[in-house]
């Protein structure tokens, strides 16, 4: 359910309506937009809508029948706009994240973030507990790629995004990580969702392999519904019977999630077509279809990469895109 208040109420009238919904065993979430305040109700106790229409203040009570309460523009109309070192997602902002797959030594990242800084990139991407569909390929380095993604960022200035796999890893990306990744695997995690929703870091998560946009949506409710209101959706490409890519990128899910939700939604053109000579035109077409970021993999060296190698862009490659997408951006009034 949805309170929506009048223009310029007063914060007594605002904290009377969170007062009187908590005592009716509903969790309240307030999102201040440029007109109106919006108090969203969260439970499942069965309420008269009049009660609350009768409070001082309220212009208007909707029940919502859709699943999707949080991150739904009708709890929040404005774009959500999630900031970190310097770079925006939603809004009419472009994010980039770049960076290799895994973290593999200090030497490799200290080389991907010495050439992705000097290309104007600020957030660094790389794995260190790697979810592999083999147990005998490389798992990443554990707490040891953490500290190695955050030294070469550091020293480059760059912000850092890894993937988190289980809630006992939580505290050790509190420490080192400023994006805390969820990937395609552990979409439905809920545990680990929920867990999630208690920090206050903001969250990059991606689609699930097989999962709807409406499940994708679900899983960032069950962030918001923490409390943590820094979610960047992913979408990664959906497993679908086309063998000629790794995945197929549904692009049509950035206008889909948009119109339902305030929530930026970026895009992974690396892992949805695992074909280097894919990603230029498929991260173009995203910025045409409005995404609010991309996460591109870069390796220094790809031939030697120990996962993924062959989706990553060669730096030059990689410089060579954003110079064109900045251009892109500036056509559609967006920009990096
Ligand atoms: C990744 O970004 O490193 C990754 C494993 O991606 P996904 O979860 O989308 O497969
Ligand atoms: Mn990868």
């Amino acid at each position: 359910m949805l309170i929506v208040m009048q223009s310029g109420c007063s914060e007594d009238n605002i904290s009377n309506v969170i007062k009187f919904i908590k005592q009716k065993g509903f969790d309240a979430h307030v999102s201040k937009g440029e007109e109106h305040t919006v108090i969203g109700a969260v439970g499942s106790k069965i309420i008269d809508k009049r009660d609350i229409e009768l409070l001082n203040g309220v212009k208007e009570v909707i029940r919502i029948s859709s699943p999707y309460k949080l991150v739904s523009r009708v709890f929040k109309p404005d774009d959500t706009i999630v900031e970190v070192n310097g770079v925006k997602f939603g809004g009419g902002n472009i994010g980039m994240i770049a960076g290799p797959c895994s973290v593999e030594s200090f030497e490799q990242v200290d080389a991907c973030a010495q050439k992705l800084a000097s290309y104007g990139v600020k957030i660094l991407r790389g794995g260190a507990f790697k979810p592999r569909t083999s147990p005998y390929s490389f798992q990443g380095l554990g707490e040891e790629g953490l500290k190695i993604l955050r030294k070469a960022a550091d020293k480059y200035n760059m912000a850092v995004t890894s993937e988190v796999m289980e809630i006992n890893q939580i505290p050790l990306f509190l420490k080192y990580v400023d994006i805390i990744q969820v990937g395609a695997r552990n979409m439905q995690n809920f545990n680990l969702l929920k867990n999630l929703g208690e920090i206050r870091k903001p969250i990059l998560l991606k689609r699930g392999l097989s999962a709807t946009i409406e499940e994708l949506l679900m899983s960032a409710e069950y962030i918001m519904s923490g409390g943590n209101r820094q979610v960047i959706l992913c979408e990664r490409g959906i497993r679908t019977f086309e063998h000629m890519t790794r995945n197929t990128l549904d692009l049509s899910a950035i206008p889909v999630v948009q119109k339902i939700s305030h929530l930026p939604i970026i895009v992974d053109p690396s892992h949805s077509t695992g074909l280097r000579d894919k990603v230029a035109p498929m991260s173009k077409a995203a910025v045409a279809a409005g995404a609010d970021g991309l996460i591109i993999e870069v390796h220094n060296s790809p031939e030697t990469a120990l996962c993924d190698g062959a989706q990553s862009l060669y730096p030059e490659q990689f410089n060579q895109l954003f110079t064109e997408l900045k251009a892109l951006a500036n056509v559609i009034n967006k920009h990096f």
